[in-house]
């Protein structure tokens, strides 16, 4: 199977499912990461500038109180929780002004989808760091976001994102995709959209001349065949649009989560050979795409 993998790299033609499952069976990891280089290789070149970007950012959550329950969620808080906050539009302003003099400069704001910060007090956010820092690259609110406030203020997707960049909005993170699989979703964050929402927004964004990121969490109790669904239900929506710039493999951390020792944590092993396989193997083409490496501790 995997000389048959090398020969379509080589070819530049796209692995199949049955073959995405084949690589994370396969035991020899060293193989895998070779297939790896060679698939970046033969689309981005050896020359590593041409697939080495740097970009200093700040990230902004302006709320932490969310309606939402997800077991992999450390970070919302009901209302009246001890230590939720929803920052005022002047506090949040402080605190991009603190991450500009350290030199950022792109601004990740997401937040928790809190009924009393709805779309006017993002488009009021979004106008006021514009105002203060016009060079600053906005990139906010994920899919799940987007849907809510949609849903708060009863408009559609396109209307909600075209009041956002009117306000400011350059760009679109990534999360909320989690793992695409229904099963997954409804075990571990049943409230929230369902993939066809998210891959939707994503499209309706790219329509609208957005570029945005996609996201995997692994380790969430998916089975291997989960995530090989994600990468290729991503592929095709890149297909489809072709405003993906970046994928970023994420993997959970269990510390202070509902989900904390119901499931099989990831090993070193797994998550290595989830970067060979994540767009270099299933043929993300690179030209379009970046891989975004967090590299947590
Ligand atoms: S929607 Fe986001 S912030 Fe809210 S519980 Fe889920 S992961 Fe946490």
């Amino acid at each position: 199977m995997l000389s048959r993998i090398k020969e379509k790299i080589l070819n530049k033609e796209r692995i199949s499912f049955e073959e995405g499952i084949a690589l994370y069976n396969h035991t020899n990891l060293l193989e895998i990461g070779e297939l790896g280089r060679l698939a970046r290789e033969i689309k981005s070149g050896k020359e590593k500038s041409r697939w080495v970007y740097w970009n200093k950012n700040m990230h902004l959550n302006p709320t932490n109180v969310c309606i939402g329950r997800c077991d992999f969620c450390a970070f919302a808080k009901l209302p009246n929780e001890e230590g939720a906050w929803t920052y005022t539009i002047s506090e949040a302003l402080e605190k991009v002004g603190k991450g500009v003099s350290g030199g950022a400069k792109e601004v990740h704001i997401v937040g928790g989808l809190n009924p009393k910060a709805a779309l006017p007090y993002y488009i009021d956010l979004l106008k006021a760091i514009k105002k203060e820092f016009s060079a600053l690259h906005v990139k906010a609110f994920t899919a799940v976001e987007i849907e809510f406030f949609s849903k708060l203020s009863k408009l559609s997707f396109e209307d909600t994102l075209k009041q956002l960049i009117e306000a400011g909005l350059n760009s679109m993170p990534g999360g909320g995709a989690e793992i695409f699989s229904t099963q997954v979703r409804d075990d571990t964050c049943p409230d929230k959209i369902p993939a066809e929402t998210w891959l939707e927004i994503h499209g309706i964004a790219h329509k609208l001349g957005l570029k945005t990121n996609a996201t995997m969490l692994a380790g969430i109790g998916e089975k291997v065949e989960d995530r090989i669904d994600h990468m290729i239900k991503l592929r095709e929506g890149q297909d489809k649009s072709g405003g993906f710039q970046t994928f970023i493999p994420l993997t959970c951390h269990y510390e202070d989560t509902d989900i904390a020792g119901k499931v099989e944590p990831l090993t070193s092993f797994d998550k290595l050979k989830n970067i060979a396989l994540i767009g270099f193997s299933l043929g993300l083409d690179l030209h379009k795409w970046g891989l975004i490496l967090v590299l947590m501790t």
